[in-house]
């Protein structure tokens, strides 16, 4: 199957195993692990914080930052679309009694700021504490930009709220920063430009099993107190894990060798929406077909159900791996998501099974 459901599909490297073979382990809920406190070290580092936490996934590590901040009777503002809110089965609510209060999310991602404002409740018994403001970046697929994270950090200082960022693709984001003022930037570039991005978060998730290839595992970045109380929330979720270096060290080995390469699935998604462009527009079906112009490594294409179901049909039948719904309205949107394991070639062999489709 040529597989476009998700950056999470890739397999480990052979180089990647020789890591984890090689790794150094210990008890790491006894803190003994050194392939589990380098990664952690290293990360924090990179992006700007004291200390780091190993999870065994982002749902995980958003629970530990968003837990050892809000209380029981505390207030998350958040967007309608984000993971934290839409994706995690709730556990915010569940496992913390902490009240989502979720915003729409605008066209870019963002959340309008004066939406954010309008929403934190006065110090009154009749409401919920708002405690803390959640954003994710990217957000499907998207970047936000540089001038509204200034903005929403000046808003979360003024009204004292905490500020978390699910940065599941916090990488994805970087390169495409970075990309803006270099052409080729390097690994150091892409590491400073997530460090700008995570400057005035309290906390930050971070990814290791999307885009950078890992099998399993994300980090959560914030200071000493944050992330000692995290250590107590992910002990309580059931995420201590003991010889878990095998782990940080395929972590390890994405980190160092597959932030720069993030480009590749963005110029691969680029490469995928434009042919799909062309050809829509040449065979006159632009009315029926619409292609998001993709910043990173995501390409949404919204269908009309005719002829929407039949394309969706024969890529399928074709092998070809995708994700798709209804988006309301009889139409069908679908996802499709570059990574380490597809090729130029895939995104050919896609843009012929839709050439023919749109031929029928
Ligand atoms: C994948 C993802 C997560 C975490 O997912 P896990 O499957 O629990 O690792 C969190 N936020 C976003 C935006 C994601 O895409």
């Amino acid at each position: 199957m040529t597989d476009f459901r998700s950056d999470t599909v890739t397999r480990p490297s052979r180089e990647m195993r020789a890591a984890m073979l090689a790794a150094p382990v210990g008890d790491d809920v006894f803190g003994d692990d050194p392939s589990v406190n380098q990664l952690e070290q290293l990360l924090a580092e990179g992006l700007g914080f004291e200390a780091g936490l190993f999870a065994p996934s982002g749902t995980q590590s958003n629970l530990m930052g968003i837990m050892s901040q809000c209380a029981r009777g505390d207030e998350l503002i958040v967007g309608q679309g984000a993971h934290t809110y839409r994706w995690e089965g709730g556990g915010v609510a569940v496992l913390g009694s902490i009240q989502p209060q979720p915003l729409d999310n605008a066209a870019d991602g963002s959340i309008p700021l004066d939406r954010v404002l309008a929403a934190i409740k006065p110090d009154d018994p009749h409401f919920a504490r708002t405690r803390m403001l959640a954003l994710e970046n990217t957000i499907q697929g998207k970047v936000l930009t540089t001038a509204y994270l200034d903005q929403a950090r000046e808003l979360v200082r003024q009204a004292g709220l905490r500020f978390h960022l699910d940065g599941a693709r916090l990488f994805n984001a970087a390169a495409y920063q970075a990309a803006i003022h270099n052409d080729k930037p390097d690994h150091a570039q892409v590491m400073a430009a997530a460090r700008q991005i995570c400057k005035g978060f309290d906390s930050v998730s971070v990814c290791l099993s999307k885009g950078l290839g890992a099998p399993v595992g994300s980090v959560l970045l914030g200071s000493g107190e944050t992330i000692r109380a995290a250590r107590r929330v992910r002990k309580m979720l059931g995420g201590g894990m003991r010889q878990a270096g095998v782990l940080a060290a395929a972590g390890q080995y994405a980190l160092s060798s597959n932030l720069v390469r993030l480009l590749d699935d963005h110029r691969l998604a680029h490469r995928l929406a434009s042919g799909l462009s062309e050809m829509v527009a040449a065979s006159g079906k632009a009315e029926e077909i619409q292609i998001e112009t993709p910043q990173t490594n995501m390409v949404f294409v919204t269908l009309a159900a005719d002829p929407g179901e039949l394309i969706c049909q024969g890529l399928k039948a074709a092998g070809i791996g995708f994700t798709g719904g209804s988006a309301g309205a009889g139409r069908i949107r679908q996802r499709w998501v570059t990574h380490l394991d597809v090729t130029d070639a895939d995104v050919d062999r896609v843009l012929e099974n839709w050439q023919a489709l749109l031929n029928k």
